[in-house]
């Protein structure tokens, strides 16, 4: 897509599921709402981007393990809702068959996943040594998963 500033391409590569177990860099950038900003390479300048993000913390199990942030792009008639096509990635990407049965989530917006994030960064945070946001270079390192198309 083109920059709203100066034109210029700006990549896409974004964060659909994030697995905040194993990224907790993510997490952090995410609580920082990093992780939903689209950076110019030409002239920084940054565009919120209102996509569906589904979050996955195998080590809450139960309903916490999953959370869905729906964002505001609408579902395509005909087509699978944003839910089910990322919880289908996450299916295939842990070796698991998806049924189409929707499992236990939480659902809540960017705000309320970022106060349930910060609960489980809050030894980080706390931490004498506790590590400075980075600065977001590349985002193609915010990849976890392929992206949508
Ligand atoms: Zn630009």
């Amino acid at each position: 897509m083109a920059c709203e500033r100066c034109g210029g391409a700006v990549r896409e590569d974004i964060v659909y599921v994030l697995d905040a177990d194993a990224r907790r860099d993510l997490v952090r950038r995410c609580l920082a709402d990093r992780i939903r900003r689209m950076v110019c390479p030409a002239c920084a300048h940054e565009m919120p981007y209102d996509h569906p993000l589904l979050v996955y913390r195998p080590s809450e199990g139960g309903l916490g393990a999953l959370i869905f942030v729906p964002g505001g792009w609408q579902d395509e008639p005909g087509q699978p809702t944003w839910l089910v096509r990322l919880l289908a990635w996450l299916y295939i990407e842990l070796g698991l068959t998806f049924d189409d049965q929707q499992p236990h989530y939480v659902q809540t917006d960017l705000d309320g996943l970022c106060a349930i994030l910060c609960r489980s960064l809050v030894e980080d945070r706390r931490g004498p040594s506790a590590p400075e946001l980075p600065e977001v270079p590349d985002y193609t390192s915010l990849v976890v998963w392929p992206r949508v198309h």
